[in-house]
């Protein structure tokens, strides 16, 4: 395999000429470490066929988009797949077919792409993160401390806002956000979200997540953890302001995946942080 020779990175990347698509295409080209041989869109996308750099706003590359990723993985050591669920799920599938390291950053995935991953992940490196931004992962892990040390005593809420394109909420990161006070509150995240208070007459239970999605312009992801008690505050807030920080990050995962051995890996493992 290429990591072990010294030689790059192989990489394809799917939705190629969605908004990470595009950052991604910018990014891969950004690292000598790895190289874009594949660029993938739907079948019927206006897309196939144009130069992914082109696409990308970037010199030409010589990678046209294609519709068919099976046809191209045998000369691809990772994909990198922002997507849809359902097209995340068919990735996955090809993949694990394939033995092809994935690394897969579409959220709002449902029990049976959550399946399709945790499947693909007997034969093939998987990761998967509702965010590939460094800033977010050491957010996640200030989040954890924040809920060990006061957790209890404080009432959490989260707040999200992004662009008016996105189609899930709450974002994948809010949830993550959620889930990682629920583990270090030792709860279950499902017995204590609570998303949005619309129609409600009785007042705040503490056992309870409070999750609140803002949707406008052109926000590429703001995240702010409220942890409130009587006196005092905290607020743990990330900005990402463009979308090279999740791309960059995304690419970073993928040189790494194309190391390692079948598996399901979260970002915390790439950056060490586990
Ligand atoms: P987008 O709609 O701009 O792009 C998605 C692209 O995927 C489109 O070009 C679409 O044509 C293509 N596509 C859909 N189905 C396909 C299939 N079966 N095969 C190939 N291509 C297919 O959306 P976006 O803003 O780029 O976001 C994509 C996903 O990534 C969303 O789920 C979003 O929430 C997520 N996201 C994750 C992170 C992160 O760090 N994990 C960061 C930003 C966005």
């Amino acid at each position: 395999m290429t990591a072990e020779t010294g030689a790059a990175v192989r990489v394809a990347i799917t939705g190629a000429a969605g908004r990470m698509g595009r950052t991604l295409v910018r990014a891969v080209q950004a690292r000598p470490e790895c190289r874009l041989v594949a660029a993938v869109e739907h079948d019927g996308s206006p897309a196939l066929g144009a130069d992914a750099g082109v696409l990308a706003g970037v010199d030409a590359l010589g990678v046209a988009v294609v519709a068919d990723l099976a046809a191209v993985l045998p000369d691809v050591d990772v994909v990198i797949d922002f997507t849809t669920p359902e097209g995340t799920r068919r990735h996955a599938e090809l993949c694990a077919g394939a033995g092809t390291a994935l690394v897969v950053g579409t959220t709002g995935l449902g029990e049976d792409d959550e399946a399709a991953l945790a499947a693909a992940a007997a034969t093939a490196a998987v990761v998967s993160a509702p965010n590939f931004s460094v800033g977010v992962n050491l957010a996640l892990r200030l989040v954890r401390l924040a809920a060990e040390v006061v957790g209890d005593s404080a009432d959490i809420e989260i707040v999200e806002m992004h662009h008016r394109h996105k189609v899930d909420a709450p974002s994948g990161t809010a949830l993550r956000m959620g889930e990682v006070v629920a583990e270090a509150l030792e709860r279950d995240l499902d017995g204590m979200a609570e998303h949005g208070r619309s129609g409600r007459r009785d007042a705040r239970s503490r056992s309870t997540i409070g999750f609140h999605a803002l949707r406008g312009g052109d926000v590429v992801g703001d995240h702010t953890v409220v942890f409130a008690s009587e006196g005092e505050r905290i607020e743990i807030t990330h900005k990402a302001s463009d979308r090279m920080t999740f791309a960059g990050g995304a690419v970073r995962a993928a040189v790494w995946a194309a190391r390692q051995v079948p598996g399901s890996y979260g970002m915390e493992a790439v950056l060490g942080l586990d």
